[in-house]
């Protein structure tokens, strides 16, 4: 007995698939998969001092057509791996969804706090006045 990938079956089209996909998030074979994964892309509006920072949510397919234009563009070579790319989009979107959730408790534990704060000083202040 050899300890090989669980698989189970695709309920679209009823091929196997490592049951390790599903986990990932995925709930059909890769031959099904329709669903790509967005990008977010930073950019950088305005001119001279007036500058800010934008992004710019695409679809997968959309930034890699345009990574390699810019490469082309660059007179760089582009080599992008898709089957890759969509194991470690997944990685990596589960570590940001992490980072996230630790970001959004940090800032709701600090507004919470901001809340009461002003009352604490505010006797302070009095205090300082006698
Ligand atoms: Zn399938």
């Amino acid at each position: 007995m050899q300890n090989t990938l669980k698989m189970i079956p695709c309920p679209k089209c009823g091929n196997d698939f490592p049951e390790k996909r599903k986990e990932l998030g995925y709930h059909v074979c890769i031959n099904c998969s329709t669903v790509k994964p967005k990008v977010g892309v930073t950019t950088v509006e305005g001119t001279g001092d007036h500058t800010y920072n934008d992004i710019i949510i695409m679809d997968q397919d959309q930034y890699v057509s345009i990574a390699r234009k810019e490469a082309e563009l660059a007179g760089k070579k582009v080599h992008i791996e898709m089957l890759d790319l969509d194991k470690d989009e997944s990685e990596i979107s589960q570590s940001i969804k992490e980072k996230v959730n630790q970001t959004l408790d940090e800032e709701l534990g600090e507004s919470e706090y901001d809340m009461f704060d002003p009352d604490k000083e505010m006797e302070g202040i009095e205090g300082i006045d006698y």
